[in-house]
């Protein structure tokens, strides 16, 4: 489909000949006969390439008829696209390494780099981007290069299913140079199916003259059998991170149950927020701007984003601790090696220790550790006292120091999704 380019468009025109100008038929130099006008997008802007068209002066020469484009024209963006090579790499990396949902990549295109494409065109642009890329996973050159000084390989085999519902995704993965080597997505994984899988698998390491030093693979008896007969005398072993995952099961079991004691214990957040809000609509009522804020609290059915309750910055303190601890409720990420009830039994603590802070700054310091009471001081804090400068100064940087160790540990919640499918 053509690309509507706006009226103003501001293109930047680069030009290409071509390199080789001798006749393919008689060897004579060729002449310009045409030229090529062709316009996208590329991270640097929009531009215009204008293509030389070449063809044998000689109306009786074969390479009169034929034109002849400028070698690297294709290397600038694929005919007919609408972007160049860059723009292209750009949305598959976001895509496939970033996982961007494609609404996602069309408006960052859109605000960092003025493109504007439509879901269809981005759709086809990485379908096409996939397609490239398997081929070239799969190019059996490319192949032998990596493996070049590699001395044995470890294999590995194992069903993802990507979407509930939808056909198991069988992937065959080399484990020393952390590559896929193929998937496929069988419907019905009979044995015959699954050995199908394990037996291109042994042509692909032949190919290579590599030996298979090892299978890892969890204990579906279609990858068992199909392993021992395609790779006898080849050690099998359990994945450890199956082999963990179901070590750690009565633990997680366990850390379950505590997470749901903790919840039962910590409640009442929504009053809390209540009051803060409520105290503070009885002292800026008649404000219309802050009626606005209230009213769109209200529409959203609670506080998620805390009003910017400048004029009580206790409350705002006592709102700040109240989505942190709702975040802490709420994260369940973590896994074998980090039980999200520890996780969230460490974070309360700390949020209990941050109060007790607050707490002792405002006594002036007096050493005051009765911790099962803590949800009620917090409760009278915000609905009695009236903030004082001193303490507000404390523990409005307190909520900030609060706020680090909140944050979900994004490698760690990686490594464990990933470990738990392989
Ligand atoms: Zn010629």
């Amino acid at each position: 489909m053509p690309y509507a380019w706006p009226k103003d468009a501001d293109f930047t025109t680069w030009e290409l000949d071509v390199l080789d100008r001798h006749c393919p038929g008689c060897g004579r130099m060729m002449h310009i006969c045409d030229h090529r006008y062709r316009h996208f997008h590329t991270l640097t802007g929009p531009v215009e390439l204008v293509c030389k068209l070449n063809h044998c002066p000689d109306s009786t020469c074969s390479g009169h008829a034929r034109t002849k484009s400028p070698e690297l024209e294709v290397t600038i963006a694929q005919p007919k696209w609408a972007i160049g090579w860059d723009v292209f790499c750009w949305i598959g990396h976001r895509r496939f390494s970033r996982h961007w949902a494609i609404s996602q990549i069309q408006s960052e295109l859109f605000d960092g780099y003025g493109i504007k494409l439509s879901e269809d065109s981005l759709a086809r642009y990485v379908r096409h981007y996939q397609v490239m890329l398997a081929a070239r996973q799969e190019d059996p050159e490319a192949l032998l290069r990596q493996y070049e000084a590699v001395d044995e390989i470890i294999l590995s085999i194992d069903g993802l299913q990507p979407e509930k519902g939808h056909e198991t995704l069988y992937v065959v993965r080399e484990l020393t140079q952390k590559r896929v080597w193929f998937a496929e997505a069988l419907i019905s994984a009979t044995a015959d199916e699954v050995r199908r899988l394990i037996a291109q698998a042994k042509t692909w390491a032949d190919r290579l003259g590599k030996p298979v030093a090892l299978w890892l693979s969890d204990r579906q008896d279609a990858f068992v059998t199909g392993i021992a007969a395609e790779f006898p005398g080849v050690p099998h072993r359990y994945c450890q991170n199956h082999f963990l995952r179901d070590v750690a099961k009565p633990v997680l079991e366990l850390d379950s149950h505590a997470k749901v004691q903790m919840r039962k214990k910590v409640r009442g957040l929504r009053k809390i927020e209540q009051a803060v809000l409520k105290r503070h609509e009885v002292e800026t009522a008649g404000d219309p701007a802050q009626d606005d804020a209230q009213a769109a609290i209200t529409a959203t059915g609670g506080p998620a984003v805390p009003l910017p309750l400048e004029a009580d910055p206790a409350g705002a303190v006592v709102l700040e601790y109240c989505a942190a601890v709702r975040g802490i409720l709420n994260d369940d990420q973590g896994g074998p090696l980090q039980p999200p009830g520890l996780r969230m039994a460490e974070a309360l603590d700390e949020v209990r220790e941050s109060i007790q802070r607050n707490l002792d700054e405002k006594k002036g310091g007096s050493q005051r550790s009765n911790w099962a009471a803590w949800p009620v001081a917090s409760t009278a804090a915000a609905s009695k006292s009236r903030p004082n400068k001193r303490r507000s100064a404390a523990t409005s940087r307190t909520s900030r120091r609060l706020r680090r160790p909140l944050i979900p540990q994004r490698g760690v919640a990686r490594t464990a999704r990933n470990s738990s499918r392989s």
